[in-house]
Order: C-alpha cells, then structure tokens, then sequence
C-alpha cells in the first residue's frame, strides 16, 4: 500500500541544509493502521505530507498502491491524491461558508461525481457518522467533535485506499477525542488501511502498529498487543 524507501527531506535556511528527514524506509500494508509518534518537530507532519503526496521528498522513492510516484507531475501527483487518499487534520479545514453536506460533497466535485450521486453519499456518509440531522449546520454551528465527523466524513466520501489524519484529536476534549479514535478504530476494522499522526503515546496504543520518529529517523517500530489496543480510549 504504502513504500518509502529512504526518503529525505532538505529545507535551505539561507545556505544551510536543514535534514527533516534523514533516509525513512517503511513498508504499510492495507488494512493496517499505524500511528506515528515522536516529539514536536521530529518531522512527522513532514513525513505524512510526503505519503499523503503534499510534498515531494529530496530524494528517495515512494510508492502508493503499486505507483511510483518519483516521476509524476504535479497534475499526476495532485490526480493521484485526489483518487486514494483521505485527510483528517487537527483544525478540521472545514469551508465555513458550506453546511457539513456541502464539505463532504467537495473532493467528490474534484473526482467529477454528478451532482445527485454526490449529494446522495455526502447524505449516507453523515448518517454513517452519526451526522445525519445536520447536514444544512454551517461547521459555525457544530461542536468540534461534529466537526471532526463531517472532516472525517469528507475524508471517506471518496472511498479512499488510504486515510491521513494529522493530530485528529489534537483540537477536542478528551471524552470527545476519545470517540473520534474509536470511530477511527472501526473505520479500520472496515477495512480502511489509516496512518495516524499524534505526539500522544497513549493514543498511539490504540492502533496495531507504533512508529516512533526522533530527529527526522525511525527509532522503533512495534506491533500493538490485543490487549493494549483500544484500552485508553475505552475507559
Ligand atoms: P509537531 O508535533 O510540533 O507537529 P512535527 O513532528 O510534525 O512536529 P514537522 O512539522 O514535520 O514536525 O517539522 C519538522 C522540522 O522541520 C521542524 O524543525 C520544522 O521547523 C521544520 N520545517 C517544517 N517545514 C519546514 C519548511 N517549509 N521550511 C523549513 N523548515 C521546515
Ligand atoms: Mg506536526
């Protein structure tokens, strides 16, 4: 699904080279879901802009489902996101001008679905979300965990091969963060292969896998015990 194969990433501050990420190799099979941890600034955003193709690394090779994506153009790249990848960020990226259907109908605009057929799984999606009365609320007009399941719903609405969600309960109360993680947990058990992003290690544990970042490398990588998973959110 997902392979990195020694990805780099150099930011220039003037003449200096800045090394964010230093040579990151990770296979993600589908149907997983993997947190990556690790302390602010070790570059896991920097790394989830690369997998979710926002950002083109500095050298290194990155498959998505089987497509290399080295030699794509932009337009390629941007076609290619558009078709498999779902975003959860931690400020939910609502428009505030459209009401929770209207978002949720957005990337299926950019994936050229008519009008009624859009309109009809923006519907099924927020029902599915447990959205289904508010899908003419303004995100004005919603709580943060409402608006985290609209964002969550725009995500699926194209049913994509893989989901990103950067500190997607960085912005909620904990009871409410505690309910996103779970319904993140059953999109998995569904079948959605997920990549969360999260500075919180007790979070983490409620995935399978737990990748460990520190200063722009994988320092660990560990599969998630039965037991463990699921604990921190449930209590
Ligand atoms: P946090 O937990 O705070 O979100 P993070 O692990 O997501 O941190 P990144 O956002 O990936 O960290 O940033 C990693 C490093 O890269 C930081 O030192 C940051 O300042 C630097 N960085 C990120 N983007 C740029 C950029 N466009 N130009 C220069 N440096 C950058
Ligand atoms: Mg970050």
């Amino acid at each position: 699904m997902i392979e990195l194969n020694e990805i780099t990433k150099i930011y220039m501050r003037g003449a200096e080279e800045l090394h964010i990420l230093n040579g990151i190799s990770l296979v993600v099979a589908r149907g997983d879901f993997i947190a990556i941890v690790g302390p602010s600034g070790s570059g896991k955003s920097t790394m989830m802009n690369m997998i979710g193709l926002l950002d083109i690394p500095t050298s290194g090779s990155y498959s998505l489902d089987g497509v290399a994506t080295e030699k794509m153009s932009d337009n390629q790249l941007a076609t290619l996101r558009n078709q498999k990848i779902g975003f959860i960020f931690q400020q939910f990226n609502l428009l505030p001008r459209l009401n929770a259907l209207e978002n949720v109908e957005l990337p299926m605009i950019y994936g050229g679905i008519a009008r009624k057929e859009r309109r009809e799984k923006a519907h099924s999606m927020l029902e599915k979300l447990g959205m289904g009365e508010r899908g003419h609320h303004k995100p004005s007009e919603l709580s943060g965990g409402q608006q985290q399941r609209v964002a969550i719903a725009r995500a699926l609405a194209i049913s994509p091969a893989l989901l990103l969600a950067d500190e997607p309960t960085g912005a909620l109360d904990s009871k409410t963060g505690a309910e996103v993680l779970e319904l993140m947990i059953d999109l998995n058990e569904q079948g959605n292969t997920i990549v969360l992003i999260t500075h919180d290690s007790h979070i983490a544990e409620c995935a399978k896998r737990v990748i460990t970042l520190r200063d722009g490398s994988i320092i660990s990588d560990h599969q998630v015990s039965r037991m463990i998973r699921g604990y921190e959110v449930t209590v």
